[in-house]
C-alpha cells in the first residue's frame, strides 16, 4: 500500500474535495431569472406552486414552505402547542436546530440515546423518557436513513403524544415503501445547500392533518389571517385582516422557491447518484480493517445526505483527528457530524450532564464524514476509498 499523503505520499485527490456541496444547473439559473423579471418577489405564484410540488414527492396532503430548515422546526412546535414545562424527547446525534426549536418554545428537549448500530433514536430509550410532561417525540432521520417509525409512532399513540419528524436530511427517503413526509403529524425538511435538494435558505413543513396545517400557516406569517372563519369579528372590508396568534415572519421568497421547484425535478437523479456512490463506499469499506460502516435497516429506502465513517480504535493507533488530518493531507475534507447537543455549553450551562447518552457519545468520538453529494465524480469516490485504505493500513495496530 501507498504512504499517505501526511507522510509524504501523493494526495489521493489531486484538488480539495469538500463533503457535501450543492448542485445547480441552467434550469435552476432560469428559473430563479424569470422570478426576478416577473411582479413578485415574494407572496407570489412561485409559493403555491412549491408547495403543490413538495406535496406530490412527499405524497402529504399539506405542504408549508418556509425561510429554512429551523424556522419549519419552529412552527412544527408552535402548532404542536409545545409550551413552557412540556418536554420533547429528541436525539442527541443531530445538529443543534432539532432541541433549539423546543427551547424558543419555552419547552425542554429530553435527550434520548441512539442505537449504536443505526445512529438513529433507540425507541426504548424514547419510551423510558416518558414523564408525565412529555408532549412530543422528534426524532432525525439521522444521514437520511429513516428511523424504526413503526415503533416510535405505536409509543406516541400509546401515550398521546404528538409525532414531529426532523427530516432535514431525509427528502428522497421512504420508509416501507412510503415517502418520509407523508408519516407522522408533521415532518419538517431543511433546503440548506449542503442538503440533498436546496433553494439557498429554505425549509418545508408537511401534514396531513387540516388543524395544524392552519397553525402552521398562521405561525408563518405573523399570526395574521384573512380567513372570515378564524377571525373573532369578522368584517366585510377588503382590506381587513387579523391578527389572531403571535406569528413570525417565516416566508420564502419567490425566487428561493422557483429555484427548490427546480431541485426537485432533479430529486430523482440526485437520489440515484447517491445511492450509487454509497453502495460504493459500503462495498469498498466492508472490508477495510479500521473502519465501521452505519448499519441500514430494511424498512428504510435512504436517500443518503451523509456518509459516515465510524474509526474503529481497536484497530487504528491513531486518534480521529489525526485521521481527520490525513484526510485532509490527501485534500479529503472530512467533517463530523455531529457534537452532542447537549455537550454544547448552551445546553450544559441548562445542566444536562456530560455522560447522559452514553452510545451516542461514544460514536460521536469515533466518527468522521467523507464526502457525498451528486456531483461527486468516479474518479473521487475511488480517491476518498483509496485515501481511507491508504490511512488504515499506515495505521494499523
Ligand atoms: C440542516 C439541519 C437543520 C436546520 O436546517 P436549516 O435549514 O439550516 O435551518 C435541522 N436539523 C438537522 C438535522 C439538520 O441537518
Amino acid at each position: 500500500m501507498e504512504k499517505p499523503a501526511i507522510c509524504g505520499g501523493t494526495p489521493a485527490c489531486s484538488t480539495p474535495v469538500q463533503y457535501g456541496k450543492q448542485y445547480i444547473d441552467d434550469a435552476d439559473i432560469q428559473a430563479v431569472t424569470n422570478v426576478l423579471k416577473s411582479d413578485f418577489l415574494t407572496c407570489g405564484p412561485q409559493i403555491p406552486a412549491l408547495e403543490k410540488k413538495f406535496r406530490e414527492v412527499t405524497g402529504a396532503k399539506y405542504a408549508v414552505a418556509v425561510s429554512n430548515g429551523t424556522a419549519a422546526l419552529h412552527i412544527a412546535c408552535i402548532a404542536a402547542g409545545i409550551g413552557p414545562g412540556d418536554e420533547v424527547i429528541t436525539t442527541p446525534v443531530t445538529f443543534a436546530a432539532s432541541a433549539n426549536c423546543v427551547s424558543y418554545c419555552g419547552g425542554k428537549p429530553v435527550f434520548a440515546d441512539i442505537n449504536p448500530e443505526t445512529y438513529n433514536i433507540d425507541p426504548l430509550a424514547v419510551e423510558a423518557c416518558i414523564t408525565p410532561g412529555t408532549k412530543a417525540v422528534l426524532p432525525v432521520h439521522f444521514t437520511g436513513q429513516a428511523v424504526a417509525y413503526d415503533e416510535i409512532a405505536a409509543i406516541c399513540k400509546k401515550h398521546g403524544l404528538i409525532l414531529i419528524q426532523d427530516a432535514a436530511h431525509a427528502v428522497g427517503t421512504h420508509y416501507k415503501g412510503k415517502p418520509i413526509g407523508s408519516l407522522a403529524d408533521m415532518t419538517c425538511f431543511s433546503c440548506h445547500p449542503v442538503k440533498t435538494v436546496t433553494s439557498g435558505e429554505g425549509g418545508v413543513v408537511t401534514t396531513n392533518d387540516e388543524e395544524l396545517y392552519k397553525k402552521l400557516l398562521l405561525a408563518r406569517s405573523h399570526g395574521i389571517t384573512r380567513d372570515q372563519s378564524q377571525m373573532l369579528n369578522p368584517i366585510d372590508d377588503p382590506w381587513y385582516y387579523e391578527m389572531i396568534s403571535l406569528g413570525y415572519n417565516y416566508r420564502l421568497t419567490d425566487m428561493q422557491a422557483a429555484l427548490l421547484s427546480s431541485q426537485l425535478d432533479k430529486l430523482p437523479a440526485f437520489s440515484k447518484r447517491r445511492k450509487d456512490i454509497v453502495d460504493r463506499y459500503n462495498e469498498a469499506f466492508q472490508d477495510v480493517d479500521g473502519v465501521i460502516i452505519q448499519k441500514e435497516i430494511p424498512e428504510s429506502d435512504t436517500t443518503r445526505h451523509l456518509y459516515i465513517l465510524q474509526l474503529d480504535p481497536d484497530v487504528l493507533t491513531c486518534s480521529r483527528r489525526q485521521f481527520f488530518d490525513a484526510m485532509h493531507a490527501e485534500n479529503i475534507l472530512c467533517q463530523v457530524h455531529y457534537i452532542p447537543v447537549y455537550h454544547l455549553p448552551y445546553y450544559q450551562r441548562l445542566g444536562y450532564p456530560v455522560g447522559l447518552c452514553p452510545k451516542a457519545e461514544r460514536l460521536y468520538e469515533r466518527i468522521l464524514s467523507i464526502p457525498l453529494y451528486y456531483s461527486l465524480t468516479d474518479e473521487q469516490v475511488d480517491g476518498v476509498i483509496l485515501a481511507v485504505k491508504k490511512i488504515c493500513a499506515y495505521y494499523h495496530k
